[in-house]
């Protein structure tokens, strides 16, 4: 009978016999202090690959909140400041860790950026930068929830947590972080826009691809036939490829082209072109990326000319299964706190890629920020509040799973009659 459904507030480990009430405290959240870490965090410059200061900020607070705290060299490969941030605290219930992740750095304009909170509880930027609620709200919030288990002493699973640099970048951090020391199962990643309660279980490939055409130069006005024209063949090939939303799990595009002698007078001789591909498919990208190569190369040869295709797959597909245990902890989570739970496929990319292409499967939690990317960017008290909750509840959750069987499960007290 699925218990966890009803109003049941005592909780019973199967085979101990541990009653606990639920204590009320698991609700409360110290706004003041949760707004105040994040402005801190805001304030402080964490452009992509300069990460130094951010991740002294953090490691300082995991060790304060009794964290095993390591930081590895992935910065080194990017000429970075600052690698990632690992920290492990084990726990009083029992299961494996679980797994909170956050990226450390912001997209530009970000020098200088200053929190202003509003009198509607609206968080946002001075207007000139971003806010930076990417990813430092989901931050602030890890933190505050961090603080008030702590300060409860709430008993919690083990925990891990990961700040990763250069999210911004293609994963760039996470793609050189070393997952064999990670021990969790399952992993919740803060960084969705939408309605804290949202989840994205799925996400797409991505190919970043760029394209070389040769052509041959020639005088554009004495000999024009014995030029082979780069850039016509590449305007052909476009024309012929499928672009936009090509599938309903598929888009293509174009994203700039550039070449030419910067004269008017010579026929050009080369010209190349970027792209990208996204697709839920892994293979499926991969295929489109080669009927790519193929357009532009025939193209070419029918011109006289050729053309050269390389590509990239900084991000991989993913998709966590609805019966997996992070999405029954997340739907857990959210009926209690009366969230919507909802789920919900994106078209973006997170560090939840390189998880679960290392076999730790998890959700990306919708973590209290909009507008991202852009200087109209901001939070919500309110927002930052429901995420503390919900990461609180998700830490304290006991519940585990051995193939899909439940090994705790919530219990009522007797029936009254
Ligand atoms: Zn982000």
């Amino acid at each position: 009978m699925p218990v966890c459904l009803l109003a049941g507030r005592y909780l019973t480990y199967l085979g101990k016999g541990v009653g606990l009430k639920m204590d009320e405290k698991r609700m409360q959240v110290n706004e003041e202090r949760l707004t105040r870490t994040f402005q801190r965090l805001v304030s402080i410059d964490s452009p992509s690959f300069g990460e130094r200061e951010m991740a002294d900020v953090l490691k300082e607070e995991l060790r304060r909140l009794g964290f095993l705290v390591e930081e590895d060299e992935g910065g080194r490969a990017y000429k970075g400041t600052a690698g990632n941030v690992y920290g492990f605290r084990k726990g009083k219930l029992p299961g494996s860790p679980l797994l909170f992740a956050a990226h450390m750095d912001t997209v530009e304009p970000a020098k200088g950026k200053r929190a202003v909170i509003h009198e509607d509880g609206r968080i946002t930027s001075e207007g000139t930068t971003v806010l930076g609620a990417d990813c430092m709200s989901g931050t602030a919030a890890l933190l505050e929830a961090l603080w008030e288990l702590e300060e409860e002493e709430a008993l919690c699973r083990d925990l891990e947590v990961v700040f990763f640099i250069g999210e911004e970048k293609h994963l760039k951090g996470s793609a050189v972080f070393d997952f064999s020391r990670v021990r969790a199962e399952e992993s919740f990643i803060l960084d969705l826009t939408g309605p804290v309660g949202t989840a994205a279980y799925r996400a797409p490939t991505l190919v970043d691809f760029q394209i070389e055409v040769s052509g041959k130069a020639s005088h554009a006005g004495f000999a024009p036939e014995k030029g082979v024209h780069a850039i016509a063949i590449a305007a052909r090939a476009v024309a012929a490829m499928e672009l936009g939303r090509v599938g309903e799990d598929m888009t293509v595009n174009i994203g700039g082209i550039e070449g030419g002698g910067g004269t008017t007078n010579i026929v050009p001789e080369r010209c190349s072109l970027i792209g990208e591909i996204r697709s839920y498919s892994h293979e499926g990208a991969l295929q489109q990326a080669k009927r790519i190569e193929e357009v532009f190369r025939k193209e070419a040869e029918k011109a006289g000319g050729s053309s050269r295709m390389t590509f990239q797959v900084p991000v991989h597909a993913y998709h966590t299964p609805k019966e997996h245990s992070s999405v029954r902890r997340f739907s857990r989570a959210c009926e209690k706190l009366g969230l919507s739970g909802r789920l919900v496929e994106t078209f973006g990319g997170s560090d939840q890629s390189n998880l679960s292409l290392h076999g730790i499967p998890g959700l990306v939690l919708a973590s209290a920020m909009e507008q991202v990317h852009s200087c109209e960017e901001y939070t919500q008290v309110s927002e930052l509040l429901r995420l503390t909750k919900l990461l609180k509840l998700l830490m304290q959750d006991d519940f585990d799973v051995q193939g899909s069987e439940l090994l705790v499960k919530w219990v009522l007290p007797k029936q009254e009659e």
